[in-house]
């Protein structure tokens, strides 16, 4: 079924394509002439996005793959269908997302990632988060005033550079549950780095937006190109030095990368960095390791909703989200009203002001993870909500711990990057991933083919306030704390239902938890919960998405005492719910994604 409504998708898309060039030159004719062309080669073919499945779900029986690019969704589902499982696909989408949505994530970053083996109906979490030089010191992001410096300061260059985990993490969760050979997970991605890909419209904008590019010469022309000038919707972009990277990891294993010559140009390209030259070294990358983690599970009405510990803030702040909200009706609530839009801001103030004074990495700082999410914390402090009367700024509560930190520094800029991948295989199992190079484009550096990330901007950057350390200070060796939120919901049979994610900075969190929501209490269905319009609160104003429905809230929202603003909430939540008829796929129709399956 999927199959014809993609021929037909594809019929309609050449019909427009036609019309656009007949009335046009744009780029978005040059975008679908290049679509038209790569068509031919079904069935690699990708969808243009206006052929995507935009604001639609999408059914399957047997396997799925949700992902931010058609071209990455295809090459995983690709792999599911040669027999291949989740762990399988998601290798091989993640590295077709390196080189077809660059800005967002790939091998010079991090992520997170959880995985359910149905046979043994056991979850598993995966921590695959960069973590800071060994010469790293909690005053590396401040000026010689002591005063943090500006974001894109610190963001581009190689000072912030984390060593990147995301090759360990797969490596760990292939040699835990992988079954295709490696070798042939890394073609599809190596093929079309050589062939080349259409630069996509999301691409472009990227590119064009971004001031900070053209600071690094190598990047400058990889996205500009000799003609210095962005490359346009449909161009094919090759990637050779990528491909001939990913072909001596997929020969030699992931040792290439943090001992090999990559190592090597790694480490010269961060420290040689002109402006803001880092501190990383081979035996940091040497020294790497990614983290079998305890996944942290709590239960939500009759479900039980799972995700990741920290160092990442994503599961502690969701559940907490979800705990506070719990003793709410919140079923009775209509999904946009002021109620329920009050009571998710409030909820989240509180959960945000116990993320920015508890969490941080784990291995450093010692969080009382089980009382931050137990039931009566959460039924105390979920009693400090006033249905008539916002709280304002929300204090963390106490809970007996013996980390004093102070609440860390202020709200961190969402950014266009980050990507979340969700897969169930033809075995059930099912696996959900977020990973990133952090800001768009990451650090800006560039080097064998792939983008270093920017991690270490996830630290505070003031190490002390009031005298006071801050958790997620800066130190050797440690994870910046995360927001990335992989997360499965079980129903009371201990099925996994849905899984989901979402990039989007310390926002994912309200993606993630208002999804949940929706699907459970409001009863949507995957694709029309990730359709509502956004709203966020981070423990200081309520932002409302932009151009939404939701904004006619705001007087409303400003008379129950919230500062109210505006914004675009670029969620990408890539999702998929289980029942018995079979998997239903979903794809954020603020990005690029689409769920395929058959
Ligand atoms: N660096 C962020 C994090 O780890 C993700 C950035 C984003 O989603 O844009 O939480």
């Amino acid at each position: 079924m999927l199959i014809t409504q993609e021929l037909t998708l594809r019929r309609i898309h050449r019909w427009l394509c036609a019309a656009l060039i007949f009335l046009t030159f744009s780029t978005w004719a040059t975008y679908c002439l290049g679509n038209e062309e790569f068509s031919r080669s079904e069935p690699e073919s990708p969808h243009s996005p206006d052929q995507q499945n935009k604001g639609n779900s999408s059914h399957s029986e047997n396997y799925m793959v949700t992902a931010a690019n058609p071209y990455a969704a295809m090459a995983g589902r690709e792999v599911l269908r040669r027999g291949g499982n989740a762990v399988d696909a998601a290798i091989t989408t993640q590295l077709v997302l390196n080189l077809v949505e660059p800005q967002s994530s790939g091998i010079g970053g991090g992520g997170f990632l959880l995985f359910y083996d149905r046979q043994n109906n056991e979850l598993y979490a995966y921590d695959g988060r960069e973590t800071a030089p060994a010469a790293a010191d909690q005053n590396m992001f401040l000026d010689e005033q002591g005063f943090p410096v500006p974001f894109f300061q610190a963001a581009v260059g190689g000072l912030a550079v984390g060593v990147p985990g995301l090759l360990r993490m797969l490596e760990l969760v292939y040699e835990d549950h992988g079954h295709l050979p490696w070798k042939d997970l890394f073609q599809p991605a190596i093929k079309m780095a050589d062939e080349g890909f259409l630069v996509s419209p999301r691409l472009n904008h990227l590119i064009t937006r971004d001031q900070h590019l053209k600071t690094f010469p190598a990047t400058q022309r990889y996205f500009h190109g000799t003609s210095n000038q962005p490359h346009p919707i449909g161009f094919r972009l090759r990637n050779p030095e990528l491909s001939s990277t990913l072909r001596s990891i997929a020969n030699n294993g992931v040792s290439e990368f943090y001992h090999g010559p990559i190592a090597k140009k790694i480490v010269n390209t961060v420290r040689e960095s002109f402006p803001n030259p880092g501190r990383l070294s081979l035996s940091d990358l040497a020294m790497y390791q990614a983290i079998r983690r305890i996944p942290l599970c709590a239960p939500y009405r009759t479900w039980r909703v799972c995700g990741m510990p920290p160092p990442t803030s994503g599961g502690v702040t969701t559940l907490q989200i979800l705990g506070l909200l719990e003793p709410f009706d919140i079923t009775k609530l209509p999904p946009n009203s002021l109620e329920a839009v009050h009571l998710f801001a409030e909820a989240s103030k509180l959960a945000f002001a116990d993320r920015a004074h508890y969490l941080a990495d784990p291995d450093f700082v010692d969080i009382p993870v089980t009382e931050l999410i137990d039931q009566r914390y959460l039924r105390n402090r979920a009693a400090t909500i006033n249905h008539k009367q916002s709280m304002g700024p929300a204090k963390p509560g106490f809970v007996g711990s013996q980390n004093k930190g102070a609440a860390s520094s202020t709200l961190k800029r969402e950014g266009e990057s980050t990507s979340h991948i969700t897969i169930v295989d033809q075995k059930g199992n099912v696996l959900t991933m977020t990973t990133s190079i952090e800001n768009a484009f990451g650090s800006r550096l560039m080097v064998s083919g792939f983008l270093l990330n920017n991690q270490l901007t996830d630290f505070a950057f003031l190490p002390n306030i009031d005298g006071r350390t801050v958790a997620n200070r800066v130190e050797p060796r440690k994870r910046p704390r995360s927001s990335m939120a992989p997360t499965m919901v079980f129903d009371k049979f201990n099925r996994p239902i849905i899984a989901l994610g979402s990039p989007g900075g310390s926002t994912i969190i309200a993606y993630v938890a208002k999804t949940i929501v929706a699907v459970l209490d409001w009863k949507l269905g995957i694709q029309e919960a990730i359709n509502l319009p956004h709203y966020a609160n981070l423990n200081g104003p309520l932002i409302l998405e932009q151009g939404t429905a939701i904004t006619a809230l705001e007087p409303g929202l400003n008379k129950l005492g919230h500062t109210v603003i505006l914004r675009p909430l670029n969620s990408g939540i890539h999702a998929i719910l289980i029942d018995d008829n079979g998997l239903i796929g979903g794809a954020d129709p603020r990005r690029e994604g689409i769920a395929l399956g058959d």
